[in-house]
């Protein structure tokens, strides 16, 4: 079996989105920049409230998905479906944008540590104008298991517990068939995670460092950058001197043209024109 050893590895840049909410976004910083199907992946981590208070008023997407995933502090979800969706520390939200949503994430704190993840994932042609959906994901709904020098959650496919099991997380059955692992590990400790050969996946470490272990040797990720794998059946990690946090991300590609305009991500131009055209009509969601 192939290990995946790291083929790209993409650094975060500092940026600001929503009403002023200053983030890392590693993915997505530039058109080139994604991972099909992933289209973006931003960090935001602070105890400075000037960084966060103001969050992201209403606003649309359309054509893909939306995760939010909170490390810690508080975020409200409210949408033109009526939804209100309270995101806490170790809690997550999988949207689901369809043929449109407006909503709002605002922080529900004034002061402490904010510190979480939004990555986008895309949606097939033909998912794109299916209807809006949300789902809130408690922190005890996210199955969370010991393991050799560490722990991991398991938020969207599975994790491979190494005996033959799988320890399946919230989110099942998408096309793009995702996983979306967090796994803390102590220093030194290794984990090794099946990954469907053809699927696209990369790790982001958001505490600590890690090295990827395949035929290539050890090829060190260093904190808050993408790393980018190589096609293979399943990825080496181990942690660095300091340990580490580290998201795990794999899904299938949709290999279809992207055209992107902001939060709208279609096939095409004319659906891109679609969108701000049903956007201005009021009729987007
Ligand atoms: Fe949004």
């Amino acid at each position: 079996m192939t290990s995946r050893s790291l083929s790209r590895i993409i650094p975060s840049i500092p940026v600001s989105d929503g009403a002023g909410v200053k983030l890392r976004r590693s993915l997505g910083q530039s058109q080139g920049l994604r991972l099909d199907p992933f289209l973006m992946l931003d960090e935001f981590a602070s105890d400075n409230p000037d960084d966060y208070i103001a969050g992201f008023p209403p606003h649309p997407h359309r054509g893909f998905e939306t995760v939010t995933y909170m490390l810690a502090g508080e975020f409200e979800h409210r949408d033109h479906l009526g939804n209100t969706g309270h995101l806490r520390g170790g809690g997550a939200q999988w949207m689901t944008a369809g043929r449109g949503i407006i909503h709002s994430e605002m922080p529900l704190q004034e002061q402490g540590r904010l510190h979480g993840f939004q990555f986008w994932i895309n949606l097939p042609a033909s998912e794109k104008m299916k209807p809006a959906s949300y789902r809130d994901i408690e922190p005890e709904d996210i199955p969370e298991r010991k393991i050799a020098g560490g722990r991991v959650r398991v938020i969207a496919g599975a994790f491979d517990t190494g005996d033959g099991a799988a320890l399946p997380g919230p989110i099942q059955g998408l096309s793009t068939a995702p996983l979306f692992l967090d796994l803390r590990l102590e220093a030194g400790a290794r984990v090794s995670q099946q990954l469907p050969a053809g699927h696209n996946a990369f790790l982001y470490p958001y505490a600590g460092s890690l090295s990827v272990i395949s035929g290539d040797g050890a090829q060190p990720l260093p904190t808050r950058q993408a790393g980018v794998l190589s096609d293979g059946e399943r990825v080496e990690l181990e942690a660095g001197p300091d340990g580490c946090g580290v998201l795990l991300l794999s899904a299938r590609p949709l290999g279809e043209p992207v055209v992107q305009y902001g939060p709208f991500v279609m096939n095409t131009r004319e659906e891109i024109e679609q969108a701000l055209d049903d956007y201005r009509a009021g009729t987007l969601a």
